[in-house]
């Protein structure tokens, strides 16, 4: 007879590792507490217009068409990928840069800035790619649950190989000297919740990802891989059960046994828990011995990840000025950086802007096109901070104070029809994401690798948890990681 595992939460790690354990012949069954799956990787649709609710950047592709080779299916089937180019573009006072993922025209354009630059640049993109292929083959790919997984000969010398201990924004200066170029390559640091003048330059990976391997858009948006995941759920047999959120993780002995929920209790022989960790060490596990070591004092001392403000705009125009992806950067750019982790909304935001229409008019059904702009915020942990009216409308006035400085946006407001915004509020509310960050638990020096939440319960062998809050971290690309990295401990111990 095969074993029935219960999943908690429809989001990407969820639902890829129902379709792991599908082929490795699992009864599964999935509890989301939304109408719609897909977790933070989401869809907003209206009459006109198709958002991607918040993930945007699709980097690595790899891990995507990944999941359906593991499975026996074509993933040609299911998706268009589209390459994206220029992969960025970049607004600065009255400058613009593209960035292709051409060399030839890349290097045209940063020699327009400097040679020094250019040349700074391309050997801060190689010295990073080597740092990129030692952390894929030693850390990202591998679990880090065991104290022997980390503090081994090998690792310790990767890990000092990799050396992340300066901050990204320092680390970036060695290499060029221009600010803009600075500001560009740090501020994607800001993808993980993290700063770039505080955290480890891991996250200089990023940027470098994105230049060498290239961006990429899902023909539909994001939420393609979403119904694509789930077309194939069904058709592996498995089963989802939407707006039933779980109550409560059973255990008796030294294993869960089992969920609660609204339509009672149901057992299984293993329990994936995909929701946020921390909410679910908070809220889903009751009793204390089996939250191990995160009791509520001991999530009220982690570290979270800084939250998103986003605003989406349906417009009767469009902007060929904008590009997919297009960063603006604020005045005092430092300052605004800093602010959502000191617990304050930027006044000069820096902005990142999602225009997918730009490339793929199945997001909108008339001329114009559908944006989204991001601007990073504080978390729900600052309390100083209430997302009431007031608050909102001041921070949708300086955002739109400094999109319209952008040449040829000055007249955005007039051709809106169709305007929504996301709060730290609705993160925590929709998705259950504790503090309402955008990205979990944060990914400082003390909280990757060994020092992450563990896959496996210490307390429960039959409980295993994955997700943006485990190792390798967030972003879909590692949490499909995630996923692979769990699955592989689900079949090697169960
Ligand atoms: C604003 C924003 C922008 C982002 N941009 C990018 C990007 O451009 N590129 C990128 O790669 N990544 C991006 N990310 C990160 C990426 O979206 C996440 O890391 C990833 O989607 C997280 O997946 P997950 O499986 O960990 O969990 P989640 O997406 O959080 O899914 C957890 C699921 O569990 C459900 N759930 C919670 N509690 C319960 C319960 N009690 N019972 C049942 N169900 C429950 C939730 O509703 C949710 O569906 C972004 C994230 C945000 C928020």
């Amino acid at each position: 007879m095969s074993k029935k595992a219960i999943i908690i939460g429809a989001g990407i790690g969820g639902l890829t590792t129902a379709l792991r354990l599908l082929k490795n012949e699992y009864e599964v069954v999935i509890y989301e507490k939304n109408k719609k799956i897909g977790g933070r990787v989401n869809i907003l649709e209206t009459k006109n217009f198709n958002f991607d609710l918040s993930a945007s950047i699709l980097m690595m592709p790899d891990s995507y068409k990944e999941v359906f080779s593991y499975i026996g299916k074509n993933y040609t089937d299911y998706l268009e990928f589209i390459e994206i180019d220029p992969t960025y573009k970049l607004f600065s006072g009255d400058t613009t840069i593209d960035f292709n993922n051409k060399f030839s025209s890349l290097t045209k354009t940063l020699e327009k800035i400097s040679k020094e630059d250019s040349l700074g640049y391309f050997k801060f993109l190689s010295d990073v790619y080597e740092k990129y292929l030692i952390a894929n083959k030693y850390f990202l790919q591998k679990s880090q649950d065991d104290i022997t997984d980390f503090f081994n000969f090998t690792t310790l010398i990767k890990a000092l190989e990799v050396n992340t201990l300066s901050t990204s924004y320092d680390f970036i200066s060695k290499y060029v000297k221009d600010e803009r170029l600075r500001q560009f390559l740090a501020f994607q640091s800001m993808y993980v919740g993290i700063s770039p003048y505080n955290g480890p330059n891991i996250y200089t990976l990023i940027p470098v990802v994105s230049q060498l391997y290239g961006l990429w858009h899902l023909k539909g948006g994001m939420y393609s891989f979403i119904n694509a995941l789930s077309k194939l759920i069904y058709e592996l047999g498995g089963n989802i059960i939407t707006e039933v959120p779980v109550e409560e993780i059973l255990f008796l002995n030294d294993k869960a046994i089992g969920v609660k929920s609204s339509r009672g209790i149901e057992n299984a022989d293993i329990i994936i828990c995909n929701a946020d960790f921390p909410y679910s060490m908070k809220n889903l596990i009751k009793n204390e011995y089996y939250k191990d070591d995160y009791t509520d004092k001991k999530l009220a001392k982690m570290k979270y990840s800084c939250s998103t403000f986003i605003i989406y705009l349906g417009l009767k125009k469009s902007y060929p000025q904008l590009a997919v992806h297009n960063i603006y950067l604020g005045e005092n750019f430092k300052e605004g950086i800093e602010s959502p982790f000191k617990g304050v909304i930027p006044k000069n935001p820096t902005l990142y802007i999602y225009c997918p229409s730009r490339i793929d008019r199945s997001m909108v059904k008339n001329n114009g096109d559908c944006i989204n702009v991001m601007v990073r915020v504080p978390n729900l942990f600052f309390k100083e901070i209430v997302w009431d009216k007031n608050t909102i409308n001041t921070l949708m006035n300086d955002i739109f104070k400094e999109l319209k400085t952008i040449k040829g946006l000055d007249d955005i407001e007039e051709n809106i029809v169709y305007k929504n915004y996301l709060t730290p509020l609705d993160m925590e509310s929709t998705f259950n994401a504790y503090g309402g960050t955008a990205f979990g638990l944060s990914t400082t020096l003390t909280q990757t690798n060994y020092f992450r939440p563990k896959f496996k319960s210490n307390k429960a062998n039959n409980l295993f948890f994955v997700g943006s809050s485990l190792h390798p971290g967030p972003g879909i690309s590692l949490v499909l990681n995630s996923s692979k990295i769990v699955t592989e401990e689900i079949l090697n111990t169960m």
